[in-house]
């Protein structure tokens, strides 16, 4: 059977057209799948998935290491234009002749599940309505990217503010969080049109797919195979019974920390155990050199991982002029690495996501090396796991952010980032940061299942308001909003998954609480943690969430039980760490 090579540098892939691709495309097109030829078509379809997954991260990566490179930016929408849209189209085709076919090969039970799942939502009714929501999700960056607010004489963007949001003087936490709040209130009736017109496409997506409604149709969407509506609601219950009274708890000591009668919405993000914002480096080297030391300790193997990335200018730590936002990682399937992209400007958060992509990357290799993977359809990881890996990375970094004894005494070169006293705050605020995410991601969660299962209700936008409303005061009760009914009525404006990626968020949750079991292992027996973590790692997407979580030595778990083990261990953690304050 023709297939292509998969030996082939950055420079011949990034010289592949439509025009090499299409042979081998059709010569699988053109095989009567049996048997004994159903590993090698498989085979040479992986292959052909790598290659252009390559070329298509390639290119993209190039365009946001660079904004001003045009001819990066026409490459790009070239690839899209001509490669991809024929590759999509074929692909399309071949699931279904493998689909016919009947046959399954060993081990691809789940990527054949996937496969089916998704052909059996396909219908020729949505396709211009999934590329018409696709495209009107994207309205909502416009409305947020052009929400400015003037700034001490310059025009800012309320994404730019955020940051002030930790400033320990109060009056400026306020006028902050009123000018953002004031302006993103103004662009109301903007976001509450997008969300109806959102809301019918959606509707109308999932009865033409012969489905109840357009929550059925995501969880069959998103390939979840694993948990249920109802598992969802078993865990939401959980976090309100045990996760919110810790959280109030926490709230409640740092409300008197800050000697304020009431907190406010503006009072939520500063640190109350320091009067300084954490500063773990002062120059680009200085986290590159002092990361793998931490790194090392995790395991000498992620380490090594960092410095090859390091030295193949793989990971783009660094913010520059011309630079796109954000973060993320994506793989190199043919060439073996990933890459990861950051924008560190020498925060706290920013030595907190070189970790959380590092445990991405770290991901990448022990799969691709010790995988043993025969398909590359079967290659990535479900996010929820993914997130496991990256949020554990940041929690099995926490004993080792420490400076070293010598590096304290001044004697001798060594490593760490934080005297004792930063160190706890720096493991405090990573704890505490965990429980108070998990009563907001509730939130959004709740909020979506509600809207996709009452969708005449949800078109309704002061019904959203008020449903908003209420779960605001049900899962984060600490801060006083009065005078602010408006600003917290419309929350659901302001997070952009709501609207661009509906139902993606109770991901991070389980991933969050198998992250935390994780640590919780790691404080046991860490060696023992980390080589279960790897061994999950090594079987990259090839088994499913339940067989991940377990492999990795913790549960997918949606029950109270666990989830109080969970919380009386960080409240633990943080009380002693906060007593040596
Ligand atoms: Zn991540």
């Amino acid at each position: 059977m023709l297939s292509i090579t998969t030996e082939l540098t950055a420079q011949e892939l990034l010289s592949i057209t439509w025009d090499d691709l299409k042979p081998y495309y059709q010569a699988l097109e053109n095989t009567r799948i049996s048997p004994d030829n159903l590993g090698e078509w498989l085979g040479a379809w992986s292959d052909l998935i790598m290659v252009v997954t390559e070329i298509n991260n390639r290119l993209y990566i190039s365009t946001t290491r660079n904004t001003t490179d045009i001819k990066a930016k026409e490459a790009f929408k070239r690839f899209l234009d001509t490669i991809q849209v024929n590759v999509k189209a074929f692909d399309q085709r071949l699931t279904e002749d493998l689909l016919t076919s009947q046959l399954v090969p060993p081990g691809f039970e789940l990527g054949l599940l996937n496969l089916r799942t998704r052909a059996a939502l396909f219908t020729e009714r949505n396709l211009s309505l999934l590329n018409d929501q696709y495209v009107t999700a994207t309205e909502y960056d416009e409305i947020a990217g052009s929400q400015t607010v003037e700034w001490h004489g310059a025009e800012k963007t309320v994404a730019e503010l955020q940051p002030l949001l930790v400033s320990t003087d109060r009056d400026e936490r306020e006028q902050v969080w009123r000018a953002s709040a004031e302006r993103q209130l103004a662009d109301r009736a903007a976001l509450n049109g997008l969300w109806v017109r959102l809301m019918e496409m959606r509707n109308r997506i999932a009865i033409n797919a012969g489905l109840k409604n357009f929550r059925e149709y995501r969880w069959l969407e998103l390939s979840r195979f694993a948990y249920t509506p109802e598992d969802c609601h078993r865990y939401h219950d959980a976090i309100e019974a045990v996760v919110v009274p810790a959280v109030s708890q926490l709230m409640e000591e740092h409300r008197q920390r800050l000697g304020v009668e009431k907190l406010r919405p503006w009072d939520l993000l500063v640190e109350s155990l320091s009067d300084q914002p954490l500063k773990p480096y002062e120059t680009p080297r200085e986290l590159e050199e002092k990361i793998v030391g931490v790194f090392e300790k995790i395991h000498p193997d992620f380490a090594r991982y960092f410095e090859h990335m390091r030295a193949a200018d793989l990971f783009d730590l660094h913010n520059r002029n011309n630079k796109a936002p954000g973060g993320y990682t994506l793989e190199y399937p043919v060439s073996g690495d990933p890459f990861s992209f950051l924008n560190c400007v020498g925060l706290h958060s920013d030595l907190m996501g070189v970790l959380h992509e590092g445990g991405h990357c770290f991901h990448f290799y022990d799969t691709f090396k010790f995988g043993n993977i025969q398909y590359y359809q079967q290659f990535n990881p479900p996010i929820e796991f993914a997130e496991v890996a990256a949020m554990g990375m940041e929690l099995l970094a926490l004993p080792h952010l420490g400076k070293e004894k010598a590096l304290l005494t001044g004697r001798t070169k060594a490593n760490g980032f934080y005297d004792p006293a930063d160190h706890r705050i720096a493991e405090i605020q990573a704890l505490r940061t965990i429980l108070a995410f998990l009563p907001f991601m509730s939130v959004v969660d709740l909020f979506q299942h509600w809207a996709y299962t009452h969708p005449a209700a949800a078109c309704e936008p002061a019904n959203c308001d008020q449903v908003w409303s209420d779960l605001w005061d049900r899962f984060l009760p600490d801060a006083d909003w009065s005078g602010f009914e408006d600003i917290k009525a419309t929350g659901w404006h302001r997070k952009i998954h709501i609207f661009s990626d509906p139902f993606y968020y109770i991901e991070y949750g389980l991933a969050q609480t198998g992250a935390l079991q994780v640590w919780l292992n790691s404080q046991r027996d860490y060696k023992g943690a980390v080589k279960s973590l790897r061994k999950a790692l090594a079987l990259g997407g090839s088994v499913g969430l339940q067989e991940l979580f377990a492999t990795a030595g913790i549960r997918l778990a949606f029950e109270r039980e666990p989830l109080q083990v969970l919380v009386d261990a960080v409240m633990e953690r943080i009380e002693s760490l906060t007593a040596q304050i």
